[in-house]
């Protein structure tokens, strides 16, 4: 039985693959790793945004919009698959990005320009400090804009991972395989809150450990932003139940340089994923959620029993804004 009875618009492909990664399991010597392939929800080349999209976008259908609006970074993929799912439902798509017009464009970019959006550039304010300002704009205009949140992180966006869970929940069962941690970038919020109400309203326990991707920098603790989404969504639901700071394991020693700044981390975890398992991670969040992950195997936080799981949350079109980073090493082919 399904745990949500919410209206949601179908944008993408469900159940994600679940595999076992064998091949890096071995190269680190166990535990058992797992991965959730959320890189393949097949809205727009994937990811976790998804998820969160069914559901706000059948809120903006049900409240009549006909313009989404949302912000986000230069190569945010939540702006790209919101602009996607905008297409899907033929509604106008307006992205408030951070920062100024590049010269040139590639990667998330690329695409949201190919699905035809209007992009605001807004300098300084990367988190949709202009939004009110378009929307004002846009009503006087005769339009009904419908406001996307940040990352799509808000008590409708985080249902997408309560489903999510239950998802995973019944694939686990499915290969008789007991998950005792799940590992994933959080950084706005949203994932990390559906994941605790869903393992909380399946009566699971999971240990979930979310890789802080930014550096704490506004007035409001990263942390706390997840309490309060999760505490929303739990009272939207009647669940009768308050969770508190205790109940979230973030990990914030791996935000390197700052948000975007790939590092050594980021890149040892790209190439291992690449080369020994074929499978892409990003550079700004999955990238350095594995790395933080392989760095936690490596000191031992883990024991041997355990079967990990790592949320593969997608990304991978930023890749090719970062080529600079990946230019392949010097070395000549020996054949
Ligand atoms: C947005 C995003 C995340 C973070 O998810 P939140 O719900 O915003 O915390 C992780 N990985 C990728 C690839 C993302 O685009």
């Amino acid at each position: 039985m399904a745990l949500l009875t919410q209206q949601k618009s179908n944008l993408g492909f469900f159940p994600t693959p679940l595999v076992e990664l064998s091949r890096l399991t071995a190269i680190l010597g166990g535990p058992r790793i797992f991965m959730k392939r959320d890189d393949m929800t097949g809205l727009a080349l994937g990811g976790n945004k998804t998820r969160k999209l069914e559901y706000l976008m059948a809120d903006a259908v049900q409240q009549g919009a006909d313009t989404i609006i949302t912000a986000g970074a230069e190569q945010s993929n939540h702006c790209r698959q919101t602009a996607a799912a905008a297409a899907c439902l033929q509604m106008d798509c307006h992205l408030v990005l951070g920062g100024e017009p590049p010269e040139s464009i590639n990667g998330n970019l690329l695409l949201d320009n190919l699905f035809g959006c209007h992009i605001h550039w807004a300098g300084n304010n990367r988190k949709g400090e202009d939004i009110p300002m378009i929307v004002d704009k846009l009503r006087k205009a005769g339009k009904k804009p419908y406001v996307v949140p940040y990352g799509g992180s808000n008590h409708l966006g985080s249902l997408g991972f309560i489903s999510a869970l239950e998802e995973l929940h019944f694939q686990a069962n499915s290969i008789n395989t007991n998950m005792t941690h799940i590992i994933f970038a959080s950084s706005s919020g949203g994932t990390h809150a559906g994941l605790m109400l869903g393992n909380h309203m399946l009566d699971e326990n999971y240990e979930l450990i979310g890789i802080n991707i930014d550096k704490d920098e506004s007035s409001t603790p990263f942390i706390n932003t997840i309490l309060d989404i999760a505490n929303q969504t739990a009272q939207q639901l009647d669940l009768q139940h308050t969770f508190n700071l205790d109940d979230i394991t973030l990990e914030s020693s791996y935000t390197g340089d700052g948000y975007g700044v790939v590092g050594d981390l980021e890149k040892e975890a790209i190439s291992l994923l690449a080369q020994h398992e074929g499978i892409l991670l990003d550079p700004v969040y999955t990238g350095r959620a594995m790395g933080g992950l392989i760095n936690m195997i490596r000191a031992g936080r883990f024991s041997h029993s355990d079967n990990i799981l790592f949320w593969h949350t997608g990304g991978a079109p930023a890749l090719f804004a970062y080529s600079e980073e990946f230019n392949p090493s010097p070395v000549s082919p020996t054949v």
